[in-house]
């Protein structure tokens, strides 16, 4: 896909997403005064605003510079971890990365699109960085998708964002946290957020801030970033690499009261058996999903196939050993054959659009988009 197809719609949708929480109460009242009461009242909390969303929007012509800038940096990390730079990283196969947002420090949001069908799968890595294990391979796969495009079937399609987070990578250490303490696997805005994700995060984790879920969901420009993707390319299934737990999840009824699978629960549970099958049997379980989880979020939510590949450690040296064992259940997640398993978009995702979306000129204006260059 290029710029020219970026929809004034998908990103006001994207935007809406970020506030539809609060313009539920907000859209009863009078706008204008909402606006000030924001202003007066939330402007310092370090969310993503309708007024401050400009900043994570890179400027028109400076994606290019701004992912060769962003590759050499993740070469030059590499180095530390003796990982190859070139194989395992942006390296100089040709992709074509794009990005139209960035991270708080700056970072662009990357990802890439591999094939033209319409059977898509969304590949996600390094949402929590400090994981480490999953950048690499995730990288990996886009160099190898890249390098052997027969892998992916006709009707197929991939997009890969392989480093979700550069904010946390780039961090001394890598955190699991976005530059602004937040885990992103916890900020989707899913309908218990409110309820419990803050009650959890105090309860089960003792408000440990590795697993801080923001202060209100959606706050995060990495977490927008996601849901734009799911959005804009309507994946059929979504795997997401992490590490170290050692399985790989679907999201299911986990350690709930037995019930039937619902139909994309079930789907899940055939694609990662699926998965595992080519990964040596690697163990399956069914873990509960989190409040503001991604998994709750595409999977629960909007019954999305999402399957969560735990590697089993954080040791960089392992990379190897894990392509090696991971790379053909990726490959088979790739040609599964899922077709339209999407639900339909939930509640309240226009508010924002209907309330905000128009002051946002830069989404908004439709005309422009035929000036805009492609990537
Ligand atoms: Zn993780």
């Amino acid at each position: 896909m290029r710029l020219t197809n970026l929809t004034t719609k998908s990103l006001s949708s994207l935007l809406s997403l970020s506030f539809c929480a609060w313009t539920n109460t907000a859209a009863a009242l009078d706008m204008s005064f909402s606006d000030q009461a924001m202003k007066d009242a939330f402007i310092s909390l370090p969310v993503v605003l309708r007024d401050n969303f400009q900043q994570f929007v890179l400027a028109y012509g400076s994606e290019t510079a701004n992912v060769k800038t962003f590759c050499d940096r993740i070469a030059q990390s590499y180095v530390m971890f003796k990982w190859k730079p070139a194989i395992e990283g942006c390296g100089d196969r040709g992709i074509n990365w794009r990005s139209q947002l960035k991270s708080h420090a700056g970072s662009p949001l990357i990802y890439a699109e591999f094939g033209h069908g319409s059977n898509t799968t969304l590949v996600l890595g390094g949402v929590h960085p400090d994981e480490l294990t999953p950048i690499p391979i995730t990288f990996k796969f886009a160099n190898h998708l890249q390098a052997n495009p027969q892998l992916i079937p006709e009707n197929g399609r991939v997009i890969i964002a392989p480093l979700v987070n550069p904010d946390g990578f780039f961090r001394r250490g890598a955190s699991r946290t976005n530059g602004r303490g937040v885990d992103l696997n916890r900020n989707f805005f899913t309908q218990d957020w409110y309820g419990i994700a803050k009650t959890w995060w105090a309860e089960k984790r003792e408000k440990n801030p590795r697993h801080f879920p923001g202060h209100i969901p959606n706050s995060e420009i990495e977490t927008l970033f996601q849901i734009w993707l799911i959005d804009t390319y309507k994946p059929d299934k979504i795997i997401s690499v992490h590490a170290p737990l050692g399985f790989y999840d679907y999201d299911g009824p986990g350690d709930q009261k037995p019930r039937a699978l619902t139909d994309s629960e079930e789907k899940a549970r055939m694609l990662v058996r699926s998965m595992s099958a080519n990964s040596r049997n690697y163990k399956v379980v069914d873990f509960t999903f989190y409040p503001g989880s991604l998994g709750n979020y595409a999977g629960n939510e909007r019954g999305i196939p999402t399957v969560t590949l735990e590697l089993e450690t954080t040791n960089p040296d392992k990379i190897s050993e894990y392509w090696t064992q991971f790379s053909p259940g990726l490959e088979q997640a790739v040609k599964y054959p899922f077709v339209n398993t999407s639900a339909p978009r939930t509640k309240g995702a226009s508010l924002f659009l209907e309330s905000y979306g128009r002051k946002t000129a830069r989404f908004n204006d439709e005309s422009s988009d035929t000036k805009k260059p492609a990537l």
